[in-house]
């Protein structure tokens, strides 16, 4: 039995074999919501609240949106593949940037469609009027954008992505999944009654800091929130996800401390490798992204610390805790400053 077709270049998603006593490869939150608990025992003999009513209303009233206009999923992941899966036939198109999330490309894949991107250049930042050329060209039938974009950390403003509603009639998936770390009033997620193809994913996963649950949410227009809920796979969401991750919301002073500890770290730690001569982009999300010819990932891995290594050079730190940022000062302090970092 052999894979479809379409399908057969497709690699596994490869999480880091072993993970190093550091992990800051993965974007994720490095403290643990430990003091989350289920308040009493389970029906675990009963299936979920499938459209988990409890976290939606608190969604809803959270970012003064419709209950209508949520949809709550196995991560953000599940609801990103449910668009191509519910809007895309086979050999439309679905665009995105690169680099960008490594998955709308395979989501792409799965549903026999079409996947095209749009460069950006080495600096990461995004053009307006190239991107909208781009769209003229390609006639996508999706777009999924991410901002504050994985991996370069780079953002989109508001105003470009009104001017890509107001140019295009493809359905415009914002990923909204590091939108925290830059600030929740960059968020379109209250804007999406103004659009009818404006949908806005984000998650628990990593402003706070749940990853391991898998919780994450859409928002759109109740038309396409209606139609999404006929060809969601139901009781994605666990119970106990449900439970704790509304716990989360109603609770989020961990997460604000998180976020203020993310800026502070991210400037200590981008002013550390540029004084060593690395060249670092700004980032508006828990990582930074770096291009240089000193082979980071490798040397770092000695001291026991685990970064992302992309192609050409590519390399991307998950914002390190306290703890963490001394034992990787140790670590860059040890670099040759003469090496060439280009
Ligand atoms: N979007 C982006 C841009 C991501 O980087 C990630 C995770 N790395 C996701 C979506 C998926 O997150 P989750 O499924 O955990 O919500």
């Amino acid at each position: 039995m052999n894979l479809k077709e379409s399908l057969f270049t497709l690699q596994a998603y490869k999480p880091s074999k072993k993970p190093l006593p550091i992990k800051l490869d993965a974007n994720e939150a490095n403290y643990n919501l430990s003091n989350l608990s289920i308040d009493e025992p389970k029906e675990f003999n009963r299936y979920p609240d499938s459209y988990a009513s409890d976290l939606i209303r608190a969604l809803a009233k959270t970012y003064n949106i419709l209950e209508d206009q949520l949809l709550v999923g196995s991560g953000s992941s599940e609801l990103l593949e449910l668009t191509v899966k519910s809007f895309v036939n086979p050999n439309e198109t679905v665009v995105s940037l690169a680099p960008s999330f490594v998955m709308y490309e395979k989501y792409a894949a799965y549903y026999n469609a079409k996947y095209k991107s749009f460069e950006l250049p080495q600096n990461g930042r995004f053009d307006l009027e190239d991107f909208l050329t781009f769209l003229r060209e390609t006639n996508p039938k999706l777009i999924f954008l991410a901002t504050p974009n994985n991996p370069t950390g780079a953002s989109i403003s508001q105003k470009d992505i009104q001017a890509i509603l107001k140019e295009t009639d493809a359905l415009l998936v914002l990923d909204e999944a590091y939108i925290e770390f830059k600030g929740e009033s960059y968020s379109m997620i209250d804007q999406v009654g103004k659009y009818p193809n404006l949908l806005v994913a984000r998650t628990f996963s990593k402003a706070y800091g749940l990853a391991s649950l898998r919780v994450g949410y859409l928002s759109a227009n109740q038309v396409l929130i209606d139609q999404l809920k006929r060809v969601k796979t139901p009781y994605s969401v666990s119970a106990l996800s449900q439970e704790l991750a509304l716990k989360a919301l109603s609770n989020p002073n961990t997460k604000d401390a998180y976020l203020q500890m993310i800026k502070t770290n991210k400037k200590i730690l981008q002013k550390q490798l540029e004084d060593k001569g690395f060249s670092v982009q700004d980032s508006d999300a828990n990582f930074l992204y770096l291009q240089t010819s000193f082979p980071l990932a490798s040397f770092l891995e000695t001291w026991g610390i685990g970064i992302r290594a992309f192609p050409n050079n590519f390399y991307r730190i998950t914002i390190p805790s306290d703890t963490e940022l001394k034992s990787l000062e140790k670590a860059i302090k040890e670099i040759d400053d003469d090496e060439n970092k280009r």
